[in-house]
């Protein structure tokens, strides 16, 4: 625990914003001397936009294993507002750590790091060969290109919550719709149309879609979180008029979010979505342009044998069975599942203020992940 501790807490105090890039070397080469420090073997690549990536390994690879990467990120989002503490000066209180990054992701890293010292501890042969990869530019989608790089027998992502076992993750698409009316002067709004109000009834509609969209798209799949079973799900998020104070404004934006289960096709979904709410337009006689994007698909993994291996472990791990589902956002696991099945655990669990103000972690969830770690290179069969 100390040594988690003191791991978690050198890494949180170091500000690596993903939007600056800030400290990106600097992190890097932390995360390869600690690594270095604990006996296992580190090496950090630059992508082509410079971005450093640390992969770990163990110092002697075991011969003919199945190659297992165990993935976290080390960028964290900007601190934001609010905060009760210096989100880099990280202190624990009552088991909790506290500070940007703590949960999300620099508990996987350590997790991830403990996790493999530990294993050299235990002088037993490994039974799959494990890589700790570590990259930058997570949370602005900029390690994208290195992550299809990567080749492996199995992902497993150390960056969601420890409620479930989750094997796969939603897809997002987007509709940017302008509403059109007339602009004119607030004085005599009698002459014009006002796109507000015409973009009202177009979010109206958009509401009650949202509502059966939920209720009735479902994924054959759980949730790891909220829900039997995963349901599709549309929000307007963003909607923007303005032009001065005393003008009626003559276009109004609407964004739409909506995240697709995997059982659907993003293209074919954003070709719906267009097509309604044009539809829509066209018979409350509205004027709109509609571009929908159909930005990452949703995905599961299908080698439930592989699935349940892993299952296994983490189940004799707790003592208890463990549900298996689906992640209501998206996760890297996109970028990898082409090329070999991937499966998510982690210390961000629900009400840890991932992204928000205040964000801490549990250790017991850090220990239990590097357990499942240690575990799974012991005593995964593949
Ligand atoms: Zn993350």
């Amino acid at each position: 625990m100390e040594l988690i501790v003191d791991l978690l807490k050198e890494f949180v105090s170091i500000d690596t914003t993903a939007t600056e890039h800030k400290n990106f070397d600097l992190m890097a080469k932390t995360i390869k001397s600690r690594a270095e420090a604990l006996g296992l073997k580190a090496e950090i690549t630059y992508d082509p936009k410079g971005i450093p990536h640390v992969i770990i390994t163990l110092p002697e690879a075991p011969k003919d294993a199945k190659k297992v990467i165990f993935l976290a990120h080390y960028d964290v989002v900007p601190a934001g507002e609010n905060w009760d503490h210096d989100p880099f000066k990280p202190f624990v209180e009552m088991n909790r750590l506290y500070g940007r990054g703590s949960a999300d992701d620099k508990s996987g890293i350590v997790a991830g790091l403990v996790g493999l010292y530990e294993v050299l501890e235990a002088e037993k042969e490994p039974t799959i060969n494990p890589l700790l990869v570590v990259v930058g530019g997570e949370e602005t989608g900029e390690a994208v290109e290195f992550l299809g790089t990567l080749t492996g027998d199995l992902a497993v992502i150390l960056d969601t919550g420890p409620e479930a076992l989750s094997i796969g993750a939603s897809g997002i698409v987007r509709a940017y719709i302008t509403v059109y009316g007339d602009q004119c002067h607030s004085a005599a709004p009698m002459s014009c149309k006002n796109a507000i109000y015409e973009a009202m009834k177009i979010v109206g509609f958009l509401k009650r879609l949202g509502k059966r969209t939920i209720k009735r798209v479902k994924s054959k799949f759980p949730a790891t979180r909220d829900f039997k079973k995963l349901p599709a799900r549309l929000s307007v998020t963003q909607i923007e008029a303005k032009v001065a104070e005393n003008v009626i404004p003559g276009s109004c934006s609407i964004i739409v979010d909506r995240r697709t289960i995997p059982e659907e096709d993003i293209k074919n979904v954003a070709e719906k979505l267009r097509s309604e709410i044009i539809r829509f337009a066209r018979r409350h006689k509205i004027d709109v342009d509609v571009e929908v994007k159909p930005l990452a698909p949703g995905w599961v993994t299908k080698n439930t044998n592989v699935i349940e291996a892993v299952r296994d472990v983490l189940e004799s791990l707790l003592a208890k069975e463990v549900p298996v589902g689906v992640e209501l956002g998206t996760t890297d696991g996109v970028w990898l599942i082409d090329r070999m099945p991937v499966v998510q655990f982690g210390a961000l669990r629900k009400g840890t203020n991932v992204h928000g103000a205040n964000e801490f972690v549990y250790l017991d969830d850090v220990v239990l992940v590097k357990d499942f770690v240690r575990k799974l290179v012991l005593e995964l069969e593949l």
